[in-house]
């Protein structure tokens, strides 16, 4: 018999991972060629040829018992004194290897912080739409993810909102930029205000609010845009992030947290932070992959192949009369649904023209749809008659 809370997750269990299951069904029935699965963020572009080239050479040259064995559970020192220094360079910050905790993937890492700070009934408050695993997250630990929609026109967030949704019972807020599910990169114009809102609201509460920024893309941002680096802006900031979609390594597991000196109670968080990456079961972020991603600290997946799907995506989808929000970054696109359910059109996507993309509920945003288009362009080129017939049939 599972628990009464695992019947819960199970029952709310994604749809992106449903869909993502029918896409294989509807392949095996009509041929792959002749199903588009825009569903699932899966990169399409193969690691670079340096991951490669740094496994090879690390499995060959370093002592294997270091390299396969137990560590400190934060990871390796010099690893992180890399990341640390890399950091640096880029933000001008002053991190230095105490500071970062290596991760299974920037979705361990969520869940090592969310360990480190909740109690039973803490607030975390997200703008939706939103990355939907945030609820499993902060409900493993018995916390309440409060929903804040943004702004219909910019996706930013709502500040009339989210003045009233944090109070005295909010713990931390989740903010995503680039964002999954809609492509939008927040400006420094964002993070100021955002800033400065926490800071009152810490004053207001008496106690600290955490900000914590999911940044699995914030190396693909298009267009020279730029993604601000928090931990300038709000003293009680930490960043998760992983080499899932930057090295195109999702199934290696292996991401960062960024604890700074400045968040208040810094050292009780970090050695807490290093317990719970424990006893979650993690133990320590996989020992290889560390030290591959050390290796590959200043290499980049192509993001020029997303910038292509984007384009080609978007242009054919606004010709067609679809609205969609225009991508900065990451590689999804939100696109609103011509009629006001939008399972209907996710429906109609699929039975008429094998097109998979993944409702806007799943995200806690009614009427709108993912479109993951980390897909090969060939992927892209066979669907745009499809969503074009669809549009006609809506008459757009
Ligand atoms: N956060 C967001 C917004 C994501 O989209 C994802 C994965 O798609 C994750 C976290 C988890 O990333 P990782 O695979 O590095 O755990």
């Amino acid at each position: 018999m599972i628990s009464e809370k695992m019947k819960g997750f199970v029952a709310g269990s994604s749809a992106i991972r449903a869909m993502f299951e029918e896409g294989k069904r509807m392949a095996a029935e009509f041929g792959a060629d002749h199903v588009y699965d825009f569903s699932l963020g899966n990169p399409n572009v193969p690691a670079p040829q340096a991951v490669k080239d740094a496994i090879l050479d690390i499995t060959e040259n370093e002592d294997p018992v270091m390299l396969h064995g137990y560590m400190n559970n934060s990871g390796y020192e010099d690893v992180r004194q890399t990341i640390a220094e890399h950091l640096n360079k880029n933000f001008h910050t002053s991190f230095s290897a105490k500071n970062i905790l290596m991760t299974v993937g920037a979705a361990g890492g969520l869940n090592v912080i969310l360990k480190t700070l909740l109690n039973p009934g803490d607030e975390v408050v997200t703008i939706s739409p939103y990355f939907g695993e945030y609820r499993s997250y902060v409900g493993n630990f018995d916390g309440v993810l409060v929903e804040s929609p943004a702004d219909p026109e910019t996706f930013y967030p709502d500040f009339a909102d989210l003045k009233k949704k944090i109070t005295a019972k909010t713990k931390a807020m989740i903010i995503n930029s680039p964002n999954n599910p809609t492509g939008v990169i927040y400006p420094e114009s964002v993070i100021v205000e955002l800033a400065q809102l926490l800071s009152e609201k810490e004053s207001e509460c008496g106690h600290p609010i955490y900000l914590i920024s999911d940044e699995p893309y914030r190396e693909i941002a298009f267009d020279g845009e730029t993604v601000p680096w928090i931990t300038g802006y709000y003293a009680d900031s930490i960043v998760g992030s992983s080499f899932s979609k930057s090295l195109s390594l999702p199934g290696e597991r292996i991401g960062y947290l960024v604890l700074p000196d400045s968040l208040d109670g810094a050292e009780d968080i970090l050695a807490a932070a290093n317990v719970a990456n424990r006893i979650l079961g993690f133990v320590n972020a996989p020992s290889l992959m560390q030290r591959v991603v050390a290796r590959c600290i200043d290499v980049r997946s192509d993001v020029d192949f997303y910038l292509k799907n984007r384009d080609d995506l978007y242009l054919a989808l606004i010709e067609d009369g679809y609205t969609v929000v225009h991508p900065d970054g990451a590689f999804y696109m939100w696109v609103k649904s011509p009629e006001e359910d939008e399972r209907a059109f996710v429906d109609r996507l699929k039975k008429d023209e094998h097109i998979l993309a993944v409702q806007g509920r799943s995200f806690g945003c009614k009427g709108w749809v993912r479109i993951a288009y980390c897909v090969a362009h060939e992927t892209i080129e066979g669907a745009l008659p499809g969503f074009q017939r669809v549009a006609e049939a809506y008459g757009l």
